[in-house]
């Protein structure tokens, strides 16, 4: 869409987020090993912020001075991101807030969106320092792409704003259980996959999603038509006080009907209600090494959906794990895999107690619905 450092007068100021505690806990030796020279020889001038607790990332973004910076960048893992997108949602300038251009440099564990930019950016495969390295050259190039946003609503009318993934079942156990194993870095998923196939269950609940129609609506469009909306909302809310707790804005979910109403007729209600998995990707990757939805790419306005019924092997599932890898999943003809590219989706777990993750980050377990907003954040993806 545009290079971030030549347009602006006083090039590349850029406020690098870092969490100390991802992956392994090396994000701050890996930034003074690799980062901080890399920056340095591109002139790109930053300031480093160590975060100190969790949502510490989240308050900070709400509250600072954007016009200070040309761009936010995150070292640590997706989850650190997570943060920062819902910091920037939940300002009342959300509309011009969320266009702050945002960077990732791989230093945790789920490293999934680094892991999707260094494949859309044509690379062959690689991990760890290397995909850091890979990732601090894209973002020395700057260039800046719109990014989909999928917004998420929970039982409670909670409202989420996700860049990456939405997982139920199986990934979503792994990917919570496997948070011990953080030392091992990007490897505790094939562990947290190992146990959890040792002691694989099967999760009811109904599935319903609106499938795509092609073409895809023009991008532009349905970015500017939600923000439009959402201005004449505020122009009629006025200046009614503001909650004193942070609650994401965002654009109208236009999609979407209350939780409590049936699906609109033009959905598709999945018939199986038993399941493995249930997961809805907005980008290619689910971590490293991972390519759970090789069709998707940064701005297509899709939620790419896939679900495994239950009554699948053991192998069977492992095998699809495996072919994971190299994307090869999708089109192995496995039968209990289903793929489906949707624009909106609602999931209703029946099993009382469970995980629900969206972006890797545990959120409240239930009936949950989402849509996705085609291009609502911009990206540094070379
Ligand atoms: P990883 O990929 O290793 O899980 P994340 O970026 O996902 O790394 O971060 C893991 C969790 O740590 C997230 O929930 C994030 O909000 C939280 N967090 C961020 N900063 C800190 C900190 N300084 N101390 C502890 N936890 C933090
Ligand atoms: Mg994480």
């Amino acid at each position: 869409e545009g290079v971030l450092f030549s347009q602006v007068r006083q090039p590349g100021r850029l406020m690098v987020l870092l969490n100390p505690q991802s992956g392994k806990g090396q994000a701050l030796s890996l930034y003074t090993g690799h980062v901080q020279r890399m920056l340095a020889e591109a002139g790109v001038p930053h300031t480093l912020v160590i975060t100190e607790r969790q949502n510490h990332a989240r308050e900070l973004v709400r509250e600072a001075d954007l016009s200070q910076w040309d761009a936010l960048v995150i070292m640590s893992g997706d989850g650190l991101l997570f943060e920062v997108v819902n910091g920037l949602m939940e300002r009342e300038d959300w509309e011009t807030a969320i266009q702050t251009p945002l960077g990732i440099l791989p230093g945790g564990s789920g490293n999934a969106l680094a892991a999707s930019i260094h494949h859309y950016s044509g690379s062959q495969p690689v991990l760890s320092e290397e995909l850091l390295l890979s990732c601090g050259f894209l973002l020395c190039k700057g260039l800046v792409s719109r990014m989909d946003l999928v917004s998420v609503t929970t039982a409670s009318s909670q409202r989420l704003f996700s860049f990456l993934s939405l997982a139920w079942g199986f990934v979503a156990d792994v990917d919570i259980e496997s948070e011990k194993y953080r030392c091992v870095g990007a490897a505790r998923f094939t562990m947290g996959t190992l146990v959890r196939l040792a002691s694989m269950r099967v999760y009811q609940g109904r599935l319903a999603y609106l499938p795509a129609e092609e073409p895809a609506p023009p991008e532009e469009n349905t970015f500017h038509n939600s923000c439009n909306s959402n201005n004449a909302l505020k122009a009629r809310t006025g200046s009614a006080p503001r909650p004193a707790a942070a609650t994401p804005r965002g654009p109208p979910d236009s999609l979407l009907v209350p939780l409590e109403q049936p699906v609109p007729g033009d959905w598709t209600v999945v018939e199986e209600q038993e399941f493995m998995l249930v997961l809805a990707m907005y980008q290619s990757h689910l971590g490293e090494g991972m390519m759970a939805a090789p069709g998707s790419c940064l701005q297509d306005g899709l939620i790419h959906l896939l679900y495994v019924r239950a009554g699948i092997s053991r192998p069977a599932l492992l095998r699809l794990f495996l072919a994971m890898e190299k994307g090869a999943h999708v089109a192995s003809g496995c039968p209990h895999l289903v793929y489906a590219r949707a624009r909106a989706l609602r999931l209703e777990p029946l099993s009382p107690k469970g995980v629900i993750t969206v972006d890797g980050e545990s959120v409240e377990y239930g009936p949950v619905q989402a849509q996705v907003h085609s291009g609502l954040a911009r990206l540094i993806c070379g």
